[in-house]
Parts: C-alpha cells; sequence; structure tokens
C-alpha cells in the first residue's frame, strides 16, 4: 500500500483527496508582524482517502457520491448544528520545542485533547465519533504513506483507516531555534488545521469535497480546495479558543498567533488552492471568535459562503 501514487488511488477508489494547508512566513525573532522577515515556506499538503465504514455512526457514504449527496454533505452537514464546542481542559503541552522528541510529545498531547473535545461533537453530528486519528511526526523531506508519497517539510491529513495526521518534526525545531513563541503558536495551529481535516473526514465532508472537486475543473475545482482548507483553518481554530482558558491564548502567544493566520495560505507561484492571506485570516477568526459566546463548527460554513470569501 505505501508505494500507490495519488494517481493509482484515484483509479481504484474513485476519490482521492488532497487537502494542503497553506504557505507561511516566519516572523522575525522579535516577534512583531510589520517587522518580519518573509521567508515563504509552504506548511501543509494532504492526500486523503475516504473513509472505511469501521466505526460509522451514520451518515458514511460506502457506495461513491453524487452531485445532489455531495452537495448535501459538504453545504447542509449536521456539523454546522451542533452545539459549542467543549475546553478540553489542556493546558499547554509543557515543553520546549527544540527536539524531535519533544515535539512529538507536544502534538500528541494536542491530538489527545482534541479528540476529547471534538469527539461529542462528532457525535452529535452522527460522524464517526470514535476514532482518534493516527499521529506520525516524521523527520522525511518524502514521506510514503497510505495516500501516496508526499514530498517536502508538510503537514498533511490521511484518511485512510482511522486516519493520520503528519507533521515534519524539523520545521518546528528550526522555528523554535528563531523564535519560541512562534513556534508554538505554528505547532499548535498546524496540528489544529489537521485536526480539522480529521473532523471534516469523521462528517463524510472530505470525501464529499473530494468528489465534488474531482468532478469539476480549473478555478472551480481549486475553489471547492480552498472552502475545503478555510474550513479547516475554521475548525482547528474554533478548538483553540474553545479552550482557550485552559491553554491561553494571550500576549505574545496570541500575537505571533494572529500572525500565523494572517500570513497562511495562497503564496505567488503556487496554485490557488488554499486561499488568500485575508481569507485564511477570515475564517480562522471566525472559528476563533464564534458567536461571542463560544466556538461551533456552524461558523465554518465555508462550501455556501459567497466567493469572494472564499478567494
Ligand atoms: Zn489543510
Amino acid at each position: 500500500m505505501y508505494n500507490l501514487s495519488s494517481k493509482k488511488l484515484r483509479g481504484l477508489v474513485g476519490a482521492i483527496a488532497l487537502a494542503s494547508c497553506a504557505a507561511l512566513a516566519i516572523p522575525s525573532a522579535q516577534a512583531t508582524p510589520a517587522g518580519a522577515t518573509e521567508q515563504p515556506i509552504p506548511i501543509a499538503g494532504a492526500a486523503v482517502k475516504p473513509p472505511t465504514t469501521s466505526g460509522t455512526r451514520g451518515i458514511e457514504a460506502t457506495s461513491g457520491w453524487n452531485a445532489s449527496s455531495s452537495y448535501n454533505a459538504v453545504a447542509n452537514n449536521a456539523l454546522y448544528n451542533t452545539p459549542y464546542i467543549p475546553a478540553s481542559g489542556c493546558k499547554r503541552p509543557n515543553v520546549a520545542l527544540n527536539t524531535e522528541y519533544r515535539v512529538r510529545y507536544f502534538e500528541q498531547e494536542m491530538v489527545r485533547c482534541m479528540y476529547a473535545a471534538w469527539r461529542p461533537i462528532i457525535w452529535r453530528a452522527h460522524g464517526r465519533y470514535d476514532v482518534k486519528p493516527g499521529l506520525v511526526v516524521h523527520g522525511y523531506n518524502t514521506i510514503n504513506t497510505q495516500c501516496g508519497s508526499v514530498t517536502g517539510p508538510t503537514s498533511f491529513y490521511c484518511s485512510a483507516g482511522s486516519g493520520t495526521i503528519y507533521i515534519p518534526w524539523r520545521q518546528i525545531v528550526n522555528y523554535y531555534a528563531q523564535n519560541p513563541t512562534f513556534a508554538v503558536a505554528y505547532a499548535t495551529n498546524t496540528i489544529a488545521h489537521e485536526y480539522g481535516h480529521h473532523v471534516q473526514s469523521m462528517n463524510s465532508i472530505l470525501t464529499a469535497s473530494w468528489w465534488r472537486q474531482q468532478h469539476m475543473s480549473g478555478d472551480a475545482a481549486l475553489a471547492e480546495s480552498r472552502r475545503r482548507e478555510l474550513q479547516a483553518s475554521c475548525l482547528g481554530s474554533a478548538y483553540i479558543s474553545a479552550n482557550k482558558k485552559a491553554y491561553p491564548m494571550s500576549g505574545g502567544l496570541l500575537t505571533q498567533w494572529k500572525y500565523v493566520v494572517s500570513h497562511s495560505g495562497d503564496m505567488p507561484g503556487y496554485p490557488r488552492d488554499h486561499g488568500s492571506w485575508t481569507n485564511h485570516n477570515f475564517w480562522s477568526l471566525a472559528g476563533y471568535n464564534g458567536d461571542g459566546k463560544g466556538q461551533h463548527a456552524g461558523s465554518c460554513r465555508t462550501f455556501t459562503a459567497a466567493g469572494t470569501r472564499i478567494s
């Protein structure tokens, strides 16, 4: 399974996803976004296979999508009517992000906590609520996964089986050496975004969106990708905010997080598949701010948003 290319998988299963995240420029060590030295760094790409049926509680498709069912899954998903995301109560993992081992510990803790918070929400949405994703913190330039081979220091999500999140530890360690607070903001936001893809996967949004994209072309297909990516960021930010009593987002960390989300998205020369920085910022803050009382997935309806909001 490890050497299957995306093309082969597409032929085999009829639907495969590539959910990339964003591109990012790191601020200077002084942590002032306005004075940042900008070096474009792509942070995520993902290839995704349709989920299996194990652990499915309700709406998981097993026999493929059509235009109507896929639209319903992305636009009218029960996820959008779920209650406020509960706080996981997890504090910020208390490690310096300066070794592979410590990055792995940090991200493992984040996954454990996000699983606890999202589980009841996914249950309410009749999704695969009891499936915890795997985590691979890797140091490879090219990594072979069940979703195909991925090259570059990218974070991504593969939905095969129970789903797996891939995080490149060297990038985080490098960031930490330049600016520890930035690295924490980045590591936190990245894993939250990838977990957002897991939430999409558990509620069938991911494969439905991929089916849709494969039946589109040109900018329509790119726009579908942008809707998926911007939603993952919105969901990730919603979790971060929902848990901010236990894991405070304030001071320098909040400043850095705001920098991360306002400098992520499509970079010049890259495909327009992630969304503009402006819109990435918009949807991240939409998730983070929620309705003013709490954070919920209903803030993340990117699939029915106006074209200007997903450009
Ligand atoms: Zn992504």
